[in-house]
């Protein structure tokens, strides 16, 4: 589904990307771990297309994204994206939340987007809330309808960068579950997180960044619990 190889990004003089490299393969879900400023949210963004990289290249399917000749809202649609918090317009309804980006920058008729925006809604449990406004729903409830917006346009891919590390703790495990749901409905997912117990259980594969490159990945067991570096096992040490 994406393969990374090779990215760099700098800010100014500071590389915060130092050549990254690796691949999410279909209905894989990969936690990118990492300590606070390792670059994790810098390398969904360039994924995202919000940042270019400096080098390197990033394809998606058969495309690569980081070429400046490619469609870029087409290559956005295909990739649904849930940040940590702001996700919502706080002016507009659940529903024209969900539909704005399908309507305005996908060019989807209204009775289209309407109609997968209430499908995904009921899926979450959700289609009562379609006219409330964001500020009327809880934090756990808010970010459930960015991930269902998100997978508005079917993406092939979906980014979550510590989409509960905002939330009130009591609030995270109802998004932790929508995550797992999708996971067993077969959705490929690249996610940032913190909460070290669920990317233990949850995560096909953890890819683990220090300083701007992988420092180490593979399996949930074999990053987290049987790694003999020092700094990784520093690392996870602190969420015990
Ligand atoms: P966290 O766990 O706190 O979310 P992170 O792994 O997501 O951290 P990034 O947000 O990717 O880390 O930041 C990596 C580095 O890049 C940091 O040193 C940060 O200060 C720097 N950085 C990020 N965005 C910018 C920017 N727009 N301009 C300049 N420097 C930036
Ligand atoms: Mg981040």
């Amino acid at each position: 589904v994406l393969r990374l190889d090779g990215i760099r990004k700098s800010y100014g003089e500071t590389e915060v990307l130092k050549g990254i490299s690796f691949d999410i393969q279909p209905h894989e879900v990969v936690a990118l771990l990492g300590p606070s400023g390792s670059g994790k949210s810098t390398l969904m963004r360039c994924v995202n297309l919000l940042e270019r990289v400096n080098d390197g290249q990033i394809w998606l399917g058969d495309t690569d994204i980081t070429d400046p000749r490619i469609n870029q809202d087409k290559a956005r649609s295909r990739i649904g994206v849930v940040f940590q918090q702001f996700n919502l317009f706080p002016h507009m309804s659940v529903m024209r939340n969900v539909t704005l980006a399908a309507i305005k920058v996908h060019h989807w008729q209204k009775d289209r987007a309407y109609e997968r925006a209430t499908e995904l809604l009921e899926r979450i449990g959700m289609q009562a809330k379609a006219d409330a406004y964001p500020d009327q729903l809880s934090g756990g409830q808010q970010q459930r309808v960015a991930i269902a917006r998100a997978l508005m346009t079917n993406p092939e891919l979906l980014l979550l960068d510590e989409i509960t590390s905002a939330l009130d703790p009591m609030l995270v495990g109802e998004v932790l579950d929508m995550v797992t749901e999708l996971k067993e409905q077969g959705t490929t997912i690249l996610m940032a997180t913190h909460e070290m117990s669920f990317a233990h259980e949850a995560a096909d594969r953890i890819v683990l960044l220090r300083n701007g490159v992988i420092a180490e990945q593979g399996t949930p067991h074999e990053v987290m619990d049987e790694s003999q570096n020092p700094l990784t096992k520093e690392f996870f040490s602190h969420f015990r």
